[in-house]
């Protein structure tokens, strides 16, 4: 039985981690909420105004079985050595994804917070994609395929399409969609 522990990293609005247990619920067997633990002081790059997201990541509890997953949420921009910002990052049974700017506000539009959790719920059902084993995705529909701009976001689903679906199954990740999704 997989379980994902949902893990606050510093401040972050409870309504979202409430939303998006009862969405991992809908998919995944088990969820666990977790007490924030602190932004990692080492991951902040001050000139950038952002975090490094491999030192946040790394700084990630990790979870107490080899099949369980750790999923971060985090308000702070996060980049990568190689990309100017991420919406997120998995490595191991470790992900973490950034809230910053998957708010309409962060790119100059009236807030629009169903628009917010769905576009965290394919943010989080990716990065746990790649927990899983998943690579990146061609079908650009797919909560696989991989988001450059929040466009490419919005454009995907929040499901896995037929081949990452049956790549999970393969590998004894067992989900279900709710039926009246
Ligand atoms: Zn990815
Ligand atoms: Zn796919």
């Amino acid at each position: 039985m997989i379980t994902v522990i949902l893990q606050p990293i510093g401040a972050v609005d409870p309504e979202m981690i409430a939303y998006l247990e009862e969405e991992m619920e809908s998919v995944y067997v088990a969820v666990e909420v977790r007490q924030a633990v602190k932004v990692p002081a080492e991951a902040s790059d001050p000139e950038r105004g952002q975090l490094e997201g491999t030192s946040v990541l790394m700084a990630l509890p990790s979870p107490d079985t080899s099949i369980d997953a750790t999923l971060g949420v985090i308000e702070e921009d996060l980049f990568v050595a190689e990309l100017n910002f991420i919406f997120g990052l998995a490595y191991g049974n470790r992900a973490i994804i950034s809230l910053r700017r998957l708010r309409q506000e962060f790119h100059g539009l009236s807030p629009d917070p169903e628009l917010f959790r769905v576009r965290a719920k394919k943010e989080a059902f990716h990065d746990l994609g790649h927990v899983f084993g998943l690579p990146h995705c061609e079908d650009r529909r797919c909560v696989m395929c991989f988001s450059n701009s929040i466009f490419e976001t919005d454009f995907k689903s929040f499901r896995f399409c037929e081949r990452c679906w049956e790549t999970l199954e393969d590998s004894g990740v067992v989900l279900s969609y709710r039926i009246d999704d």
